[in-house]
């Protein structure tokens, strides 16, 4: 059995304890308060440990890691989808090895912030389940259906999925869902259907929705319905649901947020660069949806950056929010949405733990150094096996992970031939 021993270990984001212990294999065993030890240990003396449930981003797109900074270039989102994303993505779907790099390398960004699983959405997703299962951190992922745009049909992108979901049927970090991407991008009846398979081979639905106003003009006059007639029609609350944004959602909240197997995934920083809208979150919270955070595309791939971002922008000049609500929505909400436990540090969850060190000179209290951006992660587990350790990933070496860059850059320079870096 390991163990792993901090200053401080947060149980859950409201209750931490000063100096205790986690024993764990696969799973946590046993949590003890120990006598305070004073280590000779040089970092002992300048840092404080901390012990954490690892976090999840409920929402990202590993593929668009290349182009994570250009969702602060001033588009709204249809405008960054034409410009960025659609030619991107259609150089990515074209070259899978491409897919497998850029993973490991976005990964490698997500797990150093504290990240232990995450819901990607995309395609050439095999490629990424196999980056995932060797940096070994848990996936939730889905193939972006749409009727068209990167597949030759609705079909294609459907097979693919399909695929995905016997291909990693046995696998320990794998889970499979379907992607219906968004009501704008296929036709109700294509969506529905993949709600009715979801659920014939018991795998949940992720999705966008109501991100901007235009999606609900867009339902109106294409198809006569309302978000709420959609839902309905679709079956969307019959299976387990991760919903991107929800953010023009609130006529709906009634009888779908508050539906037990919805949970809203709120990307904060991908919302406000985009012009989506803002998420009336405490709203939403207050009447019962269940809430994750998610990265989606913004320009790091750092979920305490979306938290610490979310406390700044939900502020209603009223009184302080608690950091604890984000570092909540990053660790319960997330761990929750994905059907992966509880997100909390206690006995019998599976052992996903990270330890962070911050700077004493820097420290007030454990989870508001987390969510403010001012501990760092210096080890990663998951399911007991440490995954992340000394600024690197594990599981690879550092010639393997020297390959995999150079790979990555060459693919970024033949697709940005111009791009100053490549004529360097
Ligand atoms: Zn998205």
């Amino acid at each position: 059995m390991r163990e792993l021993c901090g200053d401080f270990l947060v149980i859950n984001p409201y209750t931490w304890v000063r100096n205790a212990c986690v024993y764990f294999d696969s799973k946590i065993r046993e949590v003890h308060v120990v006598e305070s030890t004073n280590s000779p240990d040089k970092l002992r003396r300048h840092y404080y440990t901390i012990i954490t449930h690892g976090l999840a981003s409920a929402h990202t797109h590993l593929g668009l890691y290349p182009i994570r900074s250009s969702v602060s270039n001033g588009l709204d989102l249809d405008g960054w989808v034409r410009i960025y994303a659609w030619p991107w993505e259609k150089y990515l779907r074209e070259n899978w090895r491409l897919t497998y790099v850029n993973a490991l390398i976005s990964l490698e960004e997500l797990v150093k912030s504290g990240v232990t699983a995450f819901a990607d959405m995309h395609f050439n997703e095999e490629q990424v389940g196999l980056a995932t299962e060797k940096v070994g951190v848990k996936g939730d992922l889905s193939i972006a259906l749409m009727d068209g745009g990167v597949y030759e049909s609705f079909e294609e992108g459907l097979k693919e999925n399909l695929y995905l979901v016997n291909k990693f049927r046995e696998s320990k970090l794998i889970n499979v869902r379907l992607g219906p991407c968004t009501p704008r991008l296929l036709t109700p009846k294509q969506f529905r259907n993949a709600v009715e398979l979801a659920r014939e081979s018991g795998v949940g639905i992720h999705t966008h929705l109501a991100e901007v106003p235009h999606d609900l003009t867009y339902l109106k006059k294409k198809w006569g319905m309302n978000l709420k007639e959609f839902i309905k029609f679709v079956r969307l609350t019959e299976v387990n649901s991760l919903v991107a944004h929800g953010i023009w959602a609130t006529s709906v909240i009634d009888d779908f947020f508050t539906s037990r197997n919805v949970y809203v995934v709120h990307p904060p920083r991908s919302n406000v660069l985009l012009g989506d809208g803002r998420l009336p979150l405490l709203k939403i919270i207050s009447e019962g949806t269940k809430v994750a955070l998610g990265v989606d595309v913004a320009p790091t791939y750092n979920i305490i950056d979306d938290m610490s971002f979310a406390l700044a922008l939900h502020y209603q000049g009223l009184r302080p929010i608690s950091p604890e609500l984000f570092f909540s929505l990053g660790s319960e909400g997330g761990y929750r949405a994905l059907g992966l436990g509880s997100g909390d540090l206690v006995i019998g969850e599976a052992a996903d733990i990270v330890v962070w060190r911050v700077r004493k000179e820097a420290f007030t209290h454990p989870i508001s150094s987390i969510v403010l951006g001012d501990a760092r992660v210096s080890e990663a587990y998951v399911n007991g096996e440490l995954v992340f350790s000394g600024n690197t990933l594990t599981n690879l070496s550092e010639n393997e992970m020297e390959d995999v860059r150079e790979e990555f850059n060459e693919y970024l320079c033949d697709f940005i031939k111009s791009h100053p870096y490549c004529q360097a």
